[in-house]
Formats: structure tokens, C-alpha cells, sequence
């Protein structure tokens, strides 16, 4: 058990101040206490928060572990002119080159890159055609051995042909036969018929949802109705897709006003992540009409969940009736995706404390002003995630930081050399 003196506890979704002790259970899904609780364990870890503040921690409804060796490669050889050549000539080429210890490197700068900012929880999407039996387990692995919670998803497709569909079919059904996760699923484009057919038979099978781009550029709308004769969400809802309860729609930036109907009368939640958004010049998400059922992530460009949430604020207010609230609904709304839908670990015991010395005063009626315009990621300084510290003094618990970022530049090197 964890015991935390003297710090000031911000509720996450009242966000009332309660200045308090605070006893933290240790394990997944645990509580926290306000008064010490009865039966106290021997071994307590007290940390002194005195002049910090703790909240939850936060989690990310939609990541690309398989990126993270991607920062300062070299450029293509053929300069991308759209999205999808963007696709051809960077991502699809990077995942394809991947191999098992690029795959367990990325998810280990990955959970430190989290845990520095607050993050304990990753909701991922992972592709690696060349290694795609038993890729999964390897981040699992790595992001248990960083003490990360997860729910992760294999990007089933058919663009690298059908025997690597197959295989991206049998990784997802043979993940889930152990862990906890989704059924992942590239894009409506690169997916055929039959493909999303066994696809959605999974999902049905082991009762979860699925994990899939949407919209992300018109190319997947114009794809859909050329192919098929209508709109994505049309297309996924007429194969029943949209009853399952867990599905996260990535995106979702060209949307009709009929789809984001059928999108509100399902339990789907969109994951948007504007500054992937931004840089892809996709187009702005604007939630009109899916109001409540909207998450926010990082798409692989970072892992930073502040950064996320900010630049969510600053651009959405240029393209929609926003405030301060909504987007921060928006960041936590991943809390509620998880517990309706019964995924494990990210419980009240995933908190962040914050080193946060501010000029002006702060409280519960303008926490949301710091949270947007003084607070980064760069004020954590502790991280506990189910219950145990993870990170301590900015410095991670259980991972040797130095080891991991030495091991992981000569993988970047060897996946860089393979583009
Ligand atoms: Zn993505």
C-alpha cells in the first residue's frame, strides 16, 4: 500500500480539491482511502506530496506503439503528395520492416514516454506484417514489465495480401484467448468484405469491440462509396459492426450527418487526435452531434495526453462550439470507454501527482484554466499505476531508462537501415 501525506487531491470529474492523506490499495482496479483504513499492511511506502497535487492518471484511447523508433528517420525516397501515398511510402513501409526486438523496443521507449507524462493506461493499434504472430504478447509484455495498463488491438487488413490477413486474424483470435483487447482493423479501404466478416466474427466470439481509422481523409469515404455504394459507417453498421459495445472509431473527421446519427445511437466511441490530424492536413474533427462519446489519443505522433487534450482546445475552438469542459470531458471520457465495457486497469488507483507551482492562485472553479493554459506534462513527477509507483522523482521504477533508450536507438538504426 502506498501512502500519500499531506497533498491536495483534485477529483477528476468534479474536480473538487479535498487537502488530505490519501491511501492508495495496491493492484488492478483497486481504491483509494481519505482516512487510513482498518487492517493497515506492514509494508506501507509513504511519499511526501506536501505542496503537490494528485488527480488520475491519464490514458490514451488511441495509440501507434509501432512508431515510436519512427522520430528523425530519414525521408522517403518519393515524397508522399497525399494521405494515402503517405501511407505507401512512410507507415507502410516502417511496419512492414519491423522485427521482434524493434517491436518490444518501441514498447518500452513507449511506456517510458508515458509514464513521464502521466499516462498509465494505453489503448494501442499495432501493425507489423513481417512479425505479426506473437507481436502482441511482446508489448503486453513490455508494457506489464513498466507497470502500464493496456488494451491492445492487431490491425487486421488485406493490403499485404491474403495470407498476411490471415495471419493478422489469427494473432487478434489467439490474443484474445489470454488478454484482454480489441479486434483491430486498419481502415474501411484496405479491408475487404470477407476480411471484416471473420473480423466481426471474433469480435462476436470473445465479446468485445472493435478498433478501427475512420474517415480519417475523404480517400476512405470516396473508397466506400466507389466499392461498396456507401458511406463507412454505413458499411459498418450494415454488417453489425456498430451493436457491438466496445468498438473505438479512430477519427471520424468526414462524417454525414446520417452516420454520425447511426454513430450516436450505437455504444461506439470516436478517438480523435488532432495533432496527428494537423499534421497529416487531413481536415478539422468537429463532434457535432456525437457529443458524448468522444475520446481523445495521441495516433502515435507522441504519448504526451497534455499536449493531446491542449491541442484539442486550441484547434477545436476554430472549428467548433467548445469549452474548457467539453474537451476536458473529452480527455477523461476514456475512463468511462473502460469501466463500461469492464476492460482492467485503469482504476481509481492510476493517479498522477503533480509539481505544480503556480503564480495564481488555483481551486475548483478554475482548475480547467491551469489544466489548459500552465499545466503540462512536464509537472509530473510521480506516477502510480494500480496501486504502485511507477514513476518516482521523474525517474521510472522499474524500467532502467538509460538501458531502454540505448537499446532502442541501435534498433531505430537497424529498422532505419531496412527503409
Ligand atoms: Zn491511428
Amino acid at each position: 500500500m502506498l501512502y500519500l501525506k499531506n497533498g491536495t487531491y483534485i477529483n477528476w470529474q468534479t474536480l473538487e480539491f479535498t487537502k488530505s492523506d490519501i491511501w492508495v490499495e495496491e493492484g488492478i482496479d483497486g481504491e483509494i482511502f481519505f482516512t487510513a483504513p482498518t487492517n493497515l499492511p506492514k509494508n506501507i511506502q509513504t511519499i511526501d506530496c506536501e505542496g503537490l497535487y494528485i488527480t488520475r492518471a491519464l490514458a490514451n484511447a488511441h495509440h501507434h506503439i509501432y512508431s515510436a523508433l519512427s522520430r528523425g528517420m530519414p525521408q522517403p525516397a518519393i515524397s508522399p503528395q497525399n494521405f494515402h501515398e503517405t501511407l505507401q511510402y512512410v507507415w507502410w513501409q516502417l511496419d512492414y520492416a519491423l522485427d521482434e526486438q524493434m517491436i518490444r523496443s518501441s514498447a518500452l521507449v513507449t511506456a517510458l514516454a508515458a509514464a513521464k507524462t502521466g499516462c498509465s493506461f494505453i489503448i494501442d493499434h499495432h501493425s507489423s506484417p513481417a512479425y505479426t504472430l506473437g507481436s502482441l504478447d511482446i508489448i503486453a509484455n513490455a508494457l506489464d514489465e513498466a507497470g502500464l495498463g493496456h488494451l491492445l488491438a492487431y490491425e487486421i487488413t488485406d493490403r499485404n495480401g491474403p495470407k498476411k490477413a490471415i495471419e493478422s486474424l489469427e494473432e487478434t483470435r489467439n490474443y484474445l484467448k489470454n488478454r484482454q483487447g480489441l479486434v483491430g482493423l486498419h481502415a474501411s479501404f484496405t479491408v475487404g468484405d470477407e476480411t471484416l466478416k471473420e473480423a466481426l466474427k471474433i469480435a462476436q466470439d470473445f465479446n468485445t469491440g472493435v478498433h478501427a481509422h475512420l474517415a480519417e481523409d475523404l480517400f476512405d469515404q470516396e473508397h466506400c462509396i466507389s466499392k461498396y455504394g456507401k458511406r463507412a459507417v454505413q458499411r459498418y453498421a450494415d454488417m453489425g459492426f456498430l451493436d457491438l459495445n466496445a468498438n473505438i472509431l479512430v477519427h471520424g473527421i468526414h462524417l454525414d450527418e446520417l452516420e454520425r446519427k447511426l454513430l450516436n445511437s450505437s455504444k461506439t466511441y470516436l478517438a480523435v487526435n488532432y495533432d496527428s490530424n494537423l499534421n497529416n492536413r487531413v481536415g478539422i474533427f468537429n463532434g457535432n452531434g456525437i457529443e458524448q462519446n468522444i475520446m481523445l489519443g495521441t495516433d502515435g505522433m507522441h504519448s504526451d495526453m497534455f499536449k493531446s487534450a491542449q491541442t484539442a482546445w486550441f484547434t477545436g475552438i476554430n472549428h467548433e462550439s467548445l469549452n474548457p469542459q467539453i474537451v476536458y470531458n473529452r480527455l477523461r471520457a476514456v475512463h468511462n470507454y473502460l469501466k463500461q465495457n469492464n476492460f482492467k486497469g485503469d482504476g481509481e488507483n492510476n493517479l498522477m501527482i503533480l509539481d505544480y507551482d503556480t503564480p495564481t492562485p488555483i481551486n475548483e472553479g478554475n482548475f480547467l484554466g491551469h489544466f489548459f493554459y500552465g499545466m503540462s506534462s512536464g509537472h509530473v513527477r510521480h506516477l502510480i499505476s494500480q496501486g504502485k509507483l511507477i514513476l518516482k522523482d521523474r525517474e521510472h521504477a522499474l524500467l532502467n531508462e538509460e538501458e531502454v533508450l540505448a537499446k532502442s536507438k541501435e534498433q531505430a538504426k537497424r529498422l532505419w537501415k531496412k527503409l
